[in-house]
């Protein structure tokens, strides 16, 4: 059975063990950057991007998230996550971890919109996911190596390049597994 983190240092954490066990995968809570060693895979959820940095310096998870990166191992952000794998915020003048070759927006649907619910087609994944937006970004730019899995009214909110996966909205809010179980499929897959 895989191994996969959910990094709990804020933000829909339980969630996101429940939707990794109900799809096949042992799930970690990850409070300490040694527990990275042990993991096949890490989550990264939704929250707030700029709390969690934060809370990234202040347990020196930055050069432990970096190496497991460059181990090749399979990451996924959700939300606030995918903030911090992309490698160009807009409006920022560096990124977080700035992995996944994608510029994406903060808090890009704006007020009116600040939740919402809409049934999306993601590539690989599902014809009718209900995806949860919540003060949700999106990507508004991808590098050529990035295949977009989903849009809304345009609007790029799921994308992979290879190991990395990000979406803009909160799969864990539901009960469809379906991308979790994607997920833990490309981990299975990297091993
Ligand atoms: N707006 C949040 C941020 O910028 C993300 C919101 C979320 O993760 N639900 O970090």
């Amino acid at each position: 059975m895989v191994k996969i983190g959910v990094l709990g240092l804020q933000g829909a954490v339980r969630e996101h063990v429940t939707s990794l066990e109900a799809s096949g995968a042992e799930a970690v809570i990850v409070k300490r950057s040694e527990q990275l060693e042990e993991l096949d895979g890490l989550i990264i959820p939704g929250g707030e991007s700029t709390t969690m940095r934060r809370l990234i310096d202040k347990y020196d998870f930055m050069q432990p998230l970096r190496d497991f990166a460059s181990e090749g191992k399979p990451m996924f952000g959700t939300c606030a996550g995918l903030i911090l794998l992309a490698k160009n915020i807009v409006g920022y003048d560096a990124p977080h971890l700035g992995l996944m070759d994608i510029t994406v927006e903060r808090n890009a649907f704006g007020r009116q919109k600040e939740s919402f619910e809409a049934e999306l087609m993601i590539t690989g994944v599902a014809e009718d996911f209900v995806g949860v937006f919540i003060r949700a970004p999106y990507i508004v730019e991808v590098g050529e190596d990035v295949e977009v899995l989903s849009k809304h009214h345009e609007r790029i909110v799921a994308a992979r390049q290879g190991q990395y996966l990000g979406c803009a909205f909160h799969p864990e809010l539901t009960d469809d597994y379906r991308f979790a179980q994607y997920f833990v499929n490309m981990v299975k897959e990297s091993k």
